[in-house]
């Protein structure tokens, strides 16, 4: 394990993609597959393969105090070196250092702690087992076990890239190792397989969710018929919550757009569970009344309650309305074109109970005319506007692109991130209630404005102690915050301006709602502000 650490160590210190890919690779090809296997689940940041739904339910305040007995420093010293740090494990290496550790641990004793870890129940057992782990590693070691454990190695080693360090060492092609990841969820089989010279063989693993396919804006029905002429299929576009749903016997599970599981659609498993086979299905859950979709803002109510509610399915009944089929009986379908999918899915669901679930109606585009006729009809059944689907594309998990396109009502909002948090005025004193927000650019995160929020006084509260635990810097006044809560914000126009890093700022921003199903990948980019500016002033106002 110290020569893990040392690699990750030497990953952290390089700026260039290839050259972690390069370090990574080296240090994988040597071992033994078996550890090399353990090693991949390590680099992509986690105990355990994504698939598992196994936790290890070790959080800070247990690491403190294992930390606290291991290295017998005043809490005020382990104070100080967290803050100088902001990372445990970083916290963990310095405080150890200089204690003599006893022997030191392997790649396959680790993964044994992790185990007992997750197996023992209560605190105080779980304590023991991290003590005894922490204890016999090198500080260094202690450090990305620390890591590991909290989630997150931070040396800029993304599972893409673990993926592509097997591609590399095992001499495979890249693209094959990322779909053999896709399908079983398992970095570490997924290495098993490359390094056997087999990636192809890798089955689908039921219940871990993949990646969702995205769809790219476009503005108009020209546009939006010009991409695909006559091969493209129009489906409504529903504002519910995008939810992927995986069945097998009786077991359903669905899962939402940031991969987590969705558990507050209870009433959906029965009709889910009826229809035959096993099966992966894409789509909406989108509120439901009389044949129509509700409103997002009454769906909201439904979100962040877990126990199940008697009333509330009746109060806010909700329909899965399905889009695509990526999986039936142990065939994967994300390979065959939507006009392949699309039968299938409409097969599978003809047995469904209505109105819980249901396939999306699709049309085929046969001319512009149509197109915004059928965006008019989209919008009168209360809809948010419409998608517009290649038909001769294959499904492509975690892609945004021109393959599906949406259209949605002129333009009014936007998604962003929060980047910084500063304390409020008056009766919001004491609480972080003006929030700076960004817009993407690449692979950076550019604000583009600042908005009091809008939000209940509740939760401002609770976002104020999150913010809190996940501040990045703290300016005294101003904090820069974990880019993770995104918002959609609405506001009047668009200006240039040289206040934020953008270029650009929004006049008379304000919060909408929070976008708790999204994460910062999602959100808007600067060129979609840059295109609402250029048409404001071609004089059309963006809506
Ligand atoms: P946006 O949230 O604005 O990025 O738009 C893309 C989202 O539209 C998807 O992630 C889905 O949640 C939603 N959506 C609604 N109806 C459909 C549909 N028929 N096909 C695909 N996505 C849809």
């Amino acid at each position: 394990m110290l020569r893990f650490a040392q690699t990750c160590e030497a990953i952290g210190a390089s700026t260039r993609k290839n050259e972690k890919i390069r370090l990574a690779a080296e240090y994988l090809r040597p071992l033994e597959i078996d550890e090399a296997a353990r090693a991949a689940v390590f680099f992509s940041g986690r105990p355990f393969a994504r698939r598992e739904e196994r936790v290890l339910s070790v959080g800070g305040a247990l690491i403190w105090q294992t930390i606290f007995r291991l290295a017998g420093r005043p809490p005020g010293e382990m104070e100080s070196s967290y803050r100088r740090h902001g990372d445990l494990g970083a916290m963990t290496e310095e405080l150890l250092r200089g204690r003599s550790a006893s022997g030191g641990v392997s790649l396959s004793e680790v993964a044994q702690a992790f185990e007992t870890l997750a197996a023992r129940r209560g605190p105080e057992q779980k304590l023991a087992a991290l003590e005894t782990l922490l204890g016999r590693a090198e500080p260094l070691v202690a450090k990305y076990i620390v890591k590991i454990i909290t989630g997150d190695l931070r040396i800029g080693l993304k599972e893409s890239l673990v993926e592509e360090a097997i591609a590399h060492a095992y001499g495979q092609p890249a693209s094959k190792v990322r779909r053999a990841n896709m399908l079983t969820g398992d970095i570490g089989a997924t290495l098993v397989l490359a390094a056997a010279g087999d990636p192809d063989s890798a089955r689908m693993n039921l219940f871990h969710p993949i990646g969702f396919m995205l769809a790219t804006t476009v503005e108009s029905a020209s546009e939006a018929f010009g991409e695909f002429g006559g091969a493209g299929l129009m489906e409504d576009k529903y504002d519910g919550i995008r939810a992927q749903v995986h069945k097998s016997g009786e077991k359903v599970k669905l899962f939402s757009r940031t991969l987590d599981e969705l558990v507050e659609f209870h009433e959906l498993y029965a009709p889910l569970a009826e229809l035959p086979g096993e099966f992966i299905l894409d789509g909406e859950v989108v509120g439901w009344r009389d044949g129509r979709a509700l409103p997002f803002t009454e769906l909201q109510q439904r979100l962040g309650r877990k126990t199940p509610d008697l009333w509330l399915p009746l109060e806010i009944p909700v329909s899965f309305v399905a889009f695509d089929l990526l999986y039936l009986d142990g065939a994967t379908l994300m390979d065959l074109p939507l006009s392949e999918r699309r039968p299938k899915l409409e097969q599978l669901l003809a047995a469904g109970t209505a109105p819980f679930v249901q396939a999306a109606p699709a049309s085929r585009c046969a001319s512009a005319e149509e197109t915004q006729a059928a965006f008019n009809r989209a919008l009168e059944r209360g809809n948010e506007g419409l998608m517009i689907k290649a038909t001769d594309a294959p499904y492509t998990p975690g892609r945004r692109g021109r393959k599906w396109l949406k259209w949605k009502q002129p333009l009014a909002t936007l998604d962003v991130v929060v980047t910084a948090v500063e304390f409020g005025h008056g009766r919001r004193h004491g609480v972080l209630s003006d929030y700076t927000f960004a817009v993407r650019s690449g692979d950076r995160l550019v604000n583009i404005g600042k908005a009091y929020s809008g939000l209940t006084d509740k939760e401002i509260a609770e976002y104020t102690s999150y913010f809190l635990e996940h501040t990045v810097d703290d300016q005294g006044f101003r904090r820069i915050v974990e880019p993770a809560l995104v918002l959609e914000v609405a506001f009047n126009n668009v200006q240039r301006s040289n206040r934020h890093e953008s270029g650009y700022a929004l006049r008379f921003p304000r919060i909408v709602r929070l976008r708790p199903d999204k994460t910062p990948a999602d959100i808007d980019t600067l060129e979609t502000v840059r295109r609402i500016h250029e048409r404001q002033t071609v004089g059309n106002s963006p809506g």
